[in-house]
């Protein structure tokens, strides 16, 4: 991994599996000058058996390859210790099916270099699909209940309202991204509300703005056909583990005092 030379302070990462209908147009809306004036990329190639790789190579962005298919979650993770090594200061991660509109990209960021009225940065940017300025965006009744009930779920345990927690396009400070880089901190194959839920808990500060999403048009979710009932079990279960490990078992308490969390200690 010598010889590499950071520019940037924002590094875009993109799990990829299998998106070789999608990807070309995505780094095609992702290498506009404004974009690669703040950002480089990063795709993680979570074993693609398609061309995926080709089309990220042949274009010169950074790209790391899984040996095997290891989930959503591994990739991003895999990609989180790439920024934390190579000295990036903020994450954007988002989708390779062209669902996260590239426009993202400099709201997520702003919102990561901004403070708050208490003169404090947020740890987590959540990209939403549900709020005023969110543009519309389309979903069967069965994901809505779903996610008003991991809504709940946040709200009851935290009191924090959390309009979108299930969304993959996220913001994240170098602090949130070396809490996640360690072992245990994160889900590797479905980090969602669940990841929320326990960073909410550990005092992490998570802020939320709308985003312009679309639907997926080609390849394959990878919540297709009966997949989501049992998502739906795991993520709850999940989510309620979190709960109990953080709350009651004062699971990763070090973290919630040590605020400091900003440089990697392995
Ligand atoms: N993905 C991955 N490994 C997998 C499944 C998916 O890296 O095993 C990638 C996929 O290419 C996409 C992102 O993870 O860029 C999110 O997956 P998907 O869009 O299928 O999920 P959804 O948006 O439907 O929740
Ligand atoms: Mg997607």
């Amino acid at each position: 991994m010598g010889g590499f030379n950071r520019t940037k302070d924002l590094l875009i990462i993109i799990p990829a599996y299998n998106e070789e209908k999608n990807i070309e147009k995505l780094l095609d809306n992702l290498e506009s000058p404004e974009i690669m004036e703040i950002a480089d990329v990063l795709i993680m190639n979570d074993a693609s058996s398609d061309e995926t790789n080709w089309i990220v190579k042949e274009r010169g962005h950074n790209i790391v390859t899984h040996v095997f298919n290891l989930g959503y979650g591994s990739a991003l993770q895999l990609g989180y210790k790439f920024a934390i090594r190579r000295g990036y200061r903020y994450v954007i991660q988002m989708d390779a099916d062209g669902q996260h509109d590239v426009c993202n990209v400099t709201s997520l960021f702003k919102e990561l270099t901004t403070k708050d009225e208490s003169g404090e940065y947020p740890d987590i940017v959540l990209g939403s699909r549900f709020m005023e300025g969110s543009s519309p965006y389309k979903a069967p009744l069965a994901k809505k209940i779903a996610w008003g009930f991991f809504r709940t779920l946040i709200y009851w345990a935290t009191k924090r309202k959390i309009v979108d927690p299930t969304t993959g396009l996220q913001g994240l400070s170098r602090r949130a991204i070396i809490f996640y880089s360690k072992y245990n901190h994160f889900d590797d194959q479905y980090p969602d509300a669940n990841m929320i839920m326990q960073m909410l808990l550990l005092g992490f500060r998570i802020r939320e703005i709308p985003a312009v999403m679309h639907a997926r048009t080609e390849g394959v979710s990878m919540h297709s056909g009966l997949k989501p009932i049992v998502y739906m079990f795991r993520m709850t279960f999940s989510i309620l583990a979190v709960w109990i490990g953080v709350k009651f078992m004062k699971r990763d308490r070090d973290v919630a005092s040590a605020r400091d969390y900003t440089e990697e200690r392995e």
